[in-house]
């Protein structure tokens, strides 16, 4: 990921291997990856141009109390199955990273607040 005062041979996005920077608004909500991710969970999501706006924007379409959780673990698991592909040579796929999706929301939703519990367990079925 493009950072200042950090030298790397290459910043392009190995995600979509487009002549792309890899900034953090490509890679979570640019890229093309990570928009077929999003369009598992919001079949309307459209990249803008901030990060709170797509967050905001994420929130909207989920329409969840938990929404923060949800948008929380799909970027880590973008960032995973990118980190994957290059430190393990791990051929990143959706299906990879939705797998990485549910196993980590399974451990977020043991921590969630009972008052979100029911609502929260409905989403996660209905989403597998
Ligand atoms: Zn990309």
């Amino acid at each position: 990921m493009l950072h200042k005062n950090f030298i790397l041979p290459s910043y392009l996005c190995i995600m979509c291997n487009r002549l792309t920077n890899e900034t953090r608004d490509h890679l979570f909500f640019e890229c093309p990856f990570a928009r077929a991710c999003w369009s598992y969970l919001c079949s309307q999501v459209a990249p803008q141009s901030t990060i709170h706006a797509n967050i905001s924007s994420l929130r909207k379409e989920l329409k969840v109390p938990f929404h923060l959780e949800i948008t929380a673990m799909v970027t880590w698991s973008i960032r995973k199955t990118r980190n994957d592909c290059i430190f393990e040579e791990i051929t990143p796929s959706l299906f990879r990273c939705k797998k990485i999706f549910n196993d980590e929301l399974n451990l977020v939703f043991h921590r969630a607040k009972r008052q979100s519990y029911h609502t929260f367990k409905q989403w996660i079925d209905a989403f597998r």
